[in-house]
């Protein structure tokens, strides 16, 4: 439905075309993607895991860097799903960006339980085996991870068990609801999570922006990024309009 809109107030939608560079000239920013440039006034990034990327692309180098946080579900098999009615969450912890594992009753009717929070191996690791050079040397090498590591080490290492150990990802299910089975939860879809750290080993909780004259960039957007999107998105568009003087 929003693809329509755009597409009928006179704007078009192009997937599939990665930016890899970003250029002034004059009065316009060059884009350069994968399918030849694109000549643009002003642009806003909103790259998720590659926001750092992007955003050095036009020398906005910040001062964190996108830490991959792989977060895998269970299902919840039909005999038990009578179990879950509603939402169930934890209450917060707020040393962690993220809620722990919690259940969710979606509008098809299934149950689905998590997300975990491990580190990913790669910004696009979906799954345990991917692993990319790149992305792991970023994260390792860096100053915050570091000290985000030396930190909650032990937390890390139990997400870490939990990855590997249904029995581990059980026990914690079994906090809210005590009944669940291990037959009764098969593993399910996984997502990964940009997560900002900063250099003080920081994981930033909030919404960042940065950019200069006509770039906006969109530098770490936490949940609820997704459940707030058109507000979000508002907002943004907001800051764009003043800060390319397009009132
Ligand atoms: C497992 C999991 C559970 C979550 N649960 C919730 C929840 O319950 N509620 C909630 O609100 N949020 C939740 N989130 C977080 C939410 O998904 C994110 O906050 C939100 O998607 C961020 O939106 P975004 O548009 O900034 O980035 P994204 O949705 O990541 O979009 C970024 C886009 O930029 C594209 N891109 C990147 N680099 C380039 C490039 N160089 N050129 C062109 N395109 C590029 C990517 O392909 C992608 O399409 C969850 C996330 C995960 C992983």
């Amino acid at each position: 439905a929003i693809a329509a809109e755009i597409r009928s107030a006179g704007g078009t939608i192009e997937t599939s075309r990665a930016v890899t560079g970003i250029a002034e000239r004059g009065r316009e920013q060059v884009l350069a993607t994968t399918r030849g440039d694109l000549v643009v006034r002003d642009a806003v990034a909103c790259a998720g895991l590659w926001a750092d990327r992007v955003a050095a692309m036009s020398g906005d180098r910040g001062t964190e860097t996108i830490v991959p946080f792989r977060g895998d579900y269970y299902r919840l098999t039909p005999d038990a799903r009578h179990l879950v009615r509603g939402l169930i969450y934890p209450v917060p912890d707020p040393r962690f960006p993220f809620l722990g594992v919690h259940f969710t009753r979606r509008i098809d009717g299934e149950v689905w339980a998590g997300p975990n929070a491990v580190l990913a191996f790669a910004r696009a690791g979906y799954r345990r085996r991917d692993i990319d050079l790149r992305d792991l040397a970023a994260v390792l090498g860096s100053r915050g991870f570091l000290r985000l590591a030396a930190r909650y080490w032990r937390t890390g290492a139990a997400e870490f068990w939990r990855d590997w150990s249904k029995k581990a990802f059980l026990r914690a299910l079994r906090r809210y609801v005590p009944e669940l089975g291990a037959e009764q939860i098969t593993f399910g879809p996984s997502g990964v999570r940009a997560q900002a750290l900063d250099r003080d080993g920081r994981l930033v909780d909030d919404f960042r922006l940065g950019g200069s004259g006509h770039v906006l960039h969109v530098r770490n957007a936490p949940s609820p990024a997704a459940t707030a999107s058109l507000a979000i998105g508002r907002e943004i568009a907001e800051r764009a309009i003043e800060r390319f003087d397009l009132a």
